[in-house]
């Protein structure tokens, strides 16, 4: 039976922004709901949709979920994806929210793109919920490049919820990149541990700046780009930021 999938956004032709496949052009199907609450959220209206839950944010700003969900069938969602003006060879980025919690989602909409002779795709999780039923219905990793991104302290998120190493331990067998938002240099020890703990190569570790404003996200990065170099660690900015601020669907 196919499922309902709850849909923030989805937009195109952009460019990637982030991580290893950056400056990529790409078209982005954003999933609503998240199970964390990341203080510097830079899609609070895909996840922030009560007043308990927007209290964690720094804008504490509620969004109504009547206009930010759209529900809609994979087959829906994939119609819309092939109907913007792009070449089959986009990549079709897979983003959230946390699109893991609609894992069966997921894969019937790759099978859908699929379908219309769309094959490359990427997803971004948060790396709080299992990859092996993803792996098991995408054959991961050939069909898909994961990059999972840990949160840190700084997201404000308590340890417990944000911090899963057996998770991780998954995506990594799977060859999943790791992107970690780092707001100042001693976030890096944080990242360190991480690394250590799943046993993450460096060649796939990748360090953001945090940050929604041009400026911000590259004050930050050059604040700790030394100490990023000195780990042997991949830096990577977010383009979109610095193409477009904080301007939605793009
Ligand atoms: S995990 Fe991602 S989508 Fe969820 S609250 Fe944090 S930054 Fe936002």
């Amino acid at each position: 039976l196919a499922s309902e999938l709850l849909i923030s956004e989805i937009f195109g032709p952009t460019w990637q922004g982030e991580g290893q496949q950056a400056g990529r052009l790409a078209a982005f199907v954003r999933f609503a709901t998240c199970n964390l609450a990341c203080s510097w959220c830079d899609t609070p209206y895909a996840v922030f949709f009560d007043e308990h839950k927007a209290s964690y944010h720094q804008d504490k700003k509620a969004y109504d979920p009547k206009v930010e969900i759209q529900r809609m069938p994979a087959t829906e969602v994939a119609e819309i994806v092939t109907s913007l003006p792009i070449p089959k060879s986009t990549l079709i980025v897979i983003s959230g929210g946390e699109p893991m919690l609609q894992v069966e989602g997921i894969i019937e909409l790759c099978a859908e793109l699929a379908d219309r002779g769309y094959y490359y795709y990427a997803l971004e999780t948060a790396g709080t919920r299992s990859a092996s039923r993803l792996a098991q219905g995408l054959n991961l990793p050939q069909s898909m490049h994961v990059t999972v991104s840990p949160k840190l302290a700084n997201s404000g998120n308590p340890y417990n919820r944000r911090r899963m190493p057996h998770i991780l331990e998954e995506y990594n067998r799977f060859g999943s990149d790791f992107k970690f938002v780092v707001k100042v240099a001693s976030d890096l020890n944080e990242v360190d541990d991480i690394v250590q703990t799943v046993g993450i190569n460096p060649n796939q570790v990748w360090i953001m700046p945090e940050g929604t404003k041009a400026g911000d996200v590259v004050w930050n990065a050059r604040h700790f780009r030394d100490e990023v170099l000195s780990r042997g660690w991949n830096l990577t900015l977010r383009q979109q930021v610095i193409m477009f601020d904080e301007k939605r669907g793009v």
